[in-house]
């Protein structure tokens, strides 16, 4: 990879966060079915639908700049959502199972907006205002799903992990029967 100017690293930064997306989405529905907590799985759904329309962004900020978005493999967001798979897998009490996804899915998000807060950065520098803009959207986006979980964590889910038997949510063979 040749790294020759701030728009090169632009492109490429862009690329990662695509591929990184295109993975989200795949993830997220299997997020949300592990979800035992309805206000966690209506949070991983709304950012499902979030995930397209920022798909739908970076495409139309590629188009601008010629670029084409393929090329690239985001490796940490492979790494990420495959841990989060893991849990899935995990003999867990669903409120414990609601906690570690809330702590995986905010693992997600942190790196998203590492990733759109730089790339923003670069575009405005560039002079690219519509990439500068969208990106903004998706950046904010981001910040609030994060704070929408720490939220769900906090106001209830930590608390229903620490007693799980008072809080059987679903129970893990219904979860399995619909997995
Ligand atoms: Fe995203
Ligand atoms: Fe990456
Ligand atoms: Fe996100």
């Amino acid at each position: 990879m040749k790294l020759d100017s701030l728009e090169t690293l632009l492109v490429e930064e862009l690329r990662d966060l695509y591929n990184a997306e295109r993975q989200i989405l795949k993830a997220l529905p299997k997020m949300a079915k592990a979800a035992s907590s309805t206000n966690l799985q209506k949070g991983f759904q709304e950012h499902l639908q979030q995930t397209q329309t920022q798909v739908e962004r970076l495409d139309k900020i590629f188009t601008d700049l010629g670029k084409s978005p393929k090329g690239k493999k985001c490796e940490a967001m492979e790494g990420l959502l495959k841990e989060g798979a893991e849990l899935l897998e995990a003999d867990a009490e669903p409120p414990v199972l609601d906690a570690a996804l809330i702590a995986a899915a905010q693992r997600v998000e942190h790196y998203e907006i590492a990733g759109y807060g730089c790339a923003r950065t670069y575009a405005k520098l560039l002079g690219h205002g519509e990439a500068t803009k969208l990106l903004q959207q998706t950046l904010d986006e981001e910040k609030r799903t994060d704070e929408k979980l720490t939220e769900l964590a906090v106001g209830s889910i930590n608390t229903e992990a620490v007693d799980p038997e008072a809080n059987p949510g679903k129970p893990s063979s219904q979860r399995r029967a619909r997995g």
